[in-house]
């Protein structure tokens, strides 16, 4: 039986790996990028920590694999001849995965594709420390105001990281400046609120404490090159940060004929994350109750390696069951905040728990000894002063 999986992320790399196990199968991964972007560790190496860390070959992670991988786009499928097509090749499969992963999406607000940065991808990291390094250098001083706007996982994150990363870069630089004006905005009334309003008030008392400014009830209106404007007050500020909006990947609304959506954008499935007799549809890009996680594309990538394998050996089909997955975030270098149903732990044992959940994250992708030396890499300073020159 050939398969092919569409999509080089959690999801899809996790697929291919399971399913290579069998011998049944031919399995195929095609993804545009060479690279899996461990999403987890994204604000790390946005803020000095090794890019290794969290962009991460797929050559490395297929090693040793029966999969073969095309670095390639998908622009099309055809259900009716059982193809999916990409740019340069044209793949005959008996069973696609589809894992597409989501995009970012600036709800319309005027100014902030062309002005705001983003730590979504290897570039956008890149872009955004050159232009930190780069104002230092030129300004020899701080920014008047470092906005970090959504006030999700990411955007704590980075914003809990962000004081210690700009003072150590203006030490590189030898500026003396000590005071960092930083400010977390969110639509939403408290920070994470996904979270019980609990861990919300401990998070926010966290980032108080690292020095950050937390705006709840905001609103975004517009940006320009050197301010942004939030709910109608103008702020001085050339380093805005985006990382509220998120949208399905654009494919799936763009083959309307094949797939349904839901409210929320993402993909309707059935009960075997299947949207017809062959295609799979799994991850960010499926509608499922706990969509949107890495450990949810890893759940569904398990079920549908399952499914598919059953599916070769002519057995029953298995039914998908949703698992509630457990948050850990990251609040500053010793400090996370944990929650899991009704438990709760703030402080520094959650922030070993994360450590440890990150470990066991690459153990999922790679050899326990490669997965150990990713990590325990340090920090990569000359690929910081490379950023500085
Ligand atoms: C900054 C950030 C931090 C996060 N932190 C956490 C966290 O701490 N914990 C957590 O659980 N979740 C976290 N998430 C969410 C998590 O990363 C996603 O839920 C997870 O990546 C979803 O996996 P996926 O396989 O569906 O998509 P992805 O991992 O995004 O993979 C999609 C892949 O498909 C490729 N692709 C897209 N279109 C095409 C095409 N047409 N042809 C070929 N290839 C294509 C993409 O390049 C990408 O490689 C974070 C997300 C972000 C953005």
């Amino acid at each position: 039986m050939k398969v092919v999986i569409v999509g080089g992320g959690f999801g899809g790399v996790k697929t291919a790996l399971g399913l290579a196990k069998d011998d049944k199968l031919q399995v195929t991964l095609v993804s545009d990028r060479d690279h899996f972007l461990f999403y987890p560790a994204l604000y790390a190496t946005a803020t000095g920590r090794s890019r290794r860390q969290s962009i991460i070959p797929i050559s490395d992670m297929l090693a040793g694999s029966r999969v073969k991988f095309i670095q390639d786009t998908m622009t099309s499928l055809d259900t009716e001849r059982h193809i999916v097509i990409t740019n340069d090749h044209q793949l005959p499969y008996d069973r696609v995965v589809l894992a597409l992963g989501v995009v970012t999406s600036y709800f319309g607000i005027e100014g902030l594709d062309k002005y705001s940065y983003s730590i979504k991808s290897a570039h956008e990291i890149y872009r955004f420390k050159r232009h930190l390094h780069d104002e230092l250098t030129s300004e020899h001083q701080f920014d008047k105001n470092y906005i970090i706007v959504g006030a999700g996982p990411t955007g704590v994150e980075l914003s809990a990281a962000m004081g210690h990363y700009l003072k150590r870069i203006a030490k590189k630089h030898k500026i003396r400046q000590r005071t960092v004006h930083l400010s977390l905005v969110e639509a939403a009334p408290r920070v994470l609120p996904r979270m019980s309003e609990r861990a919300s008030e401990m998070v926010e008392k966290q980032l108080k404490k690292l020095g950050v400014k937390v705006m709840t009830n905001k609103k975004v209106e517009s940006e320009d090159d050197d301010s942004i404007i939030i709910s109608g007050k103008d702020i001085p500020s050339k380093t805005v940060v985006w990382t509220s909006g998120v949208a399905n990947s654009p494919f799936f609304a763009e083959h309307s004929d094949i797939f349904r959506l839901a409210k929320n954008g993402r993909v309707e499935v059935d009960e075997h994350l299947k949207v017809s007799e062959r295609v799979y549809v799994i991850g960010d890009n499926a509608s499922t109750p706990f969509t949107g996680l890495a450990q949810t594309a890893i759940h569904d990538a398990m079920f549908v390696t399952k499914a598919i394998r059953a599916e070769a050996h002519k057995r029953p089909l298995p039914t998908y069951r949703a698992k509630k997955q457990p948050v850990v975030i990251p609040v500053g270098e010793n400090w996370a905040i944990f929650e899991f149903g009704p438990l709760r732990l703030g402080g520094f044992m959650a922030s070993m728990v994360r450590r440890a959940a990150g470990f066991v994250g690459y153990t999922d992708y790679l050899p326990v000894t490669t997965a150990f030396k990713l990590f325990l890499s340090e920090d990569d300073l000359e690929e910081e002063c490379s950023i500085c020159k």
